[in-house]
């Protein structure tokens, strides 16, 4: 009888290699660092997702029932993975809860890390309370509570949304774009217009990457239909006047320095490593790419195969991606590991 294979990480690429699995009626063993499934979408309490306008409870709260209710998924919350040793086809793990298994293989599903913004401290999270986060934000609509300054529930008059917060930035070490985030920045910014009529949006870029179809259905309709504007600029600093921030900085197409007041300002944050990436690369024995996230050994041959045959990577533990990139990433990957264990397992060509 075959043996399970190991997910680590329960958000939207490991739901997705676990489902998989599961429909071929193959087991699997679903470790979850913290108390509950689901990965970024539902911890971070996002609200509707890009570009499909559905709520994240329910898209990605719809992949967890799925999952919990295949018997085929043995899922364990709150719990790592302390342990990995053996060949393809026969891997003994060890989890930080004590439980012992046998598996045929693992794949990495742990995500990413949101940027902490106190890295960014010129910008003022973390010194002023109306210097918000895009998860914050998302939270704020999800809750049903609404869009409002932190300091006093009042609802914002002006907001600034600051893109490619702990992305694109050699000074603070990250230098590679998170990819999603001009994108739910455009969505958020119509989300707050929707609900706050009266609030004018300013979105801060150097650049605006919302990228493929996205252009049409948040760059552009952002303008057109919800009156987003767009300010080109190199941001020098947030500071506070009163009860107003203050954002300075160079609006680089006209050359010349600009001074606006807002009431609250939004930090685009980007999508970091994850912070567990360098005990679970010495625990699985795989190679980390330059900047830390899980290497890639083959791009066009064996779909997520890491350094080590037997243990493959999906998802955002790669490097920023999408949710919907990431499921399909899930599901290939589970797809993969099998072939591999039909044939020589871990055959990288
Ligand atoms: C503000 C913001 C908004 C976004 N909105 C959208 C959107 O609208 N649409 C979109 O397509 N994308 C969006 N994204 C991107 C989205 O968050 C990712 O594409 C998605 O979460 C990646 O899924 P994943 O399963 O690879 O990783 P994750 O969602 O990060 O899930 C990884 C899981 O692994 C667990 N884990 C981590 N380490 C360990 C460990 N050592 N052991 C066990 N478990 C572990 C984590 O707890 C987590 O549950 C957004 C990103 C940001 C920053
Ligand atoms: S997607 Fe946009 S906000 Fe995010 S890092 Fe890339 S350019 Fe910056």
């Amino acid at each position: 009888m075959s043996k399970p294979i190991l997910i680590v990480g329960g958000g939207p690429a490991g739901l997705a290699a676990a489902h998989s699995l599961g429909s071929i009626g193959r087991s699997s063993i679903l470790v979850e660092k913290e108390d509950r499934l689901g990965g970024a979408p539902i911890l971070s309490g996002y609200a509707k997702l890009v570009p499909t306008d559905e709520w994240a409870k329910d898209a990605i709260g719809g992949m967890v029932k799925r999952v919990a209710d295949d018997n085929s998924v043995q899922v364990q919350t709150g719990a790592t993975v302390t342990s990995f040793d053996g060949q393809p086809g026969n891997f003994n793990v060890e989890l930080s809860n004590g439980d012992k298994h046998e598996v045929e293989a693992a794949i990495i599903c742990s995500g990413f890390t949101h940027f902490d913004s106190v890295n960014k401290p010129e910008w003022g999270f973390g010194t002023y309370p109306n210097v918000v986060t895009t998860t914050q934000v998302e939270q704020m609509i999800s809750s049903g509570d609404g869009v409002r300054c932190p300091s006093d529930k009042r609802k914002p008059k002006r907001v600034a949304i600051l893109l490619c917060v702990g992305s694109r930035d050699r000074q603070i070490g990250r230098e590679w774009c998170s990819k999603i985030c001009c994108t739910v920045s455009s969505n958020i910014a119509m989300e707050i217009r929707e609900e706050l009529p009266d609030c004018h949006v300013y979105i801060y870029y150097m650049d605006i990457r919302t990228f493929g179809l996205y252009e049409t259905k948040y760059y552009w309709r952002s303008q057109e239909e919800f009156k987003v504007k767009y300010i080109k600029a190199r941001i020098a600093e947030v500071t506070a006047e009163g009860e107003k921030l203050i954002v300075k900085g160079e609006d680089t197409l006209v050359k010349r320095p600009i001074t606006i007041p807002f009431d609250m300002v939004v930090h685009a944050i980007g999508m970091d490593p994850n912070v567990d990436n360098p005990e679970i690369a010495a625990t699985f024995g795989i190679d980390l790419e330059e900047q830390g996230f899980v290497g890639v050994a083959n791009r066009y041959g064996a779909m997520g195969a890491t350094s080590r045959p037997g243990v493959y990577v999906a998802g955002a533990a790669t490097g920023p991606e999408t949710i919907d990139d990431s499921i399909a990433q899930g599901h290939a990957t589970a797809m993969a590991v099998l072939t591999d264990l039909k044939q020589p397992v871990g055959k990288t060509a």
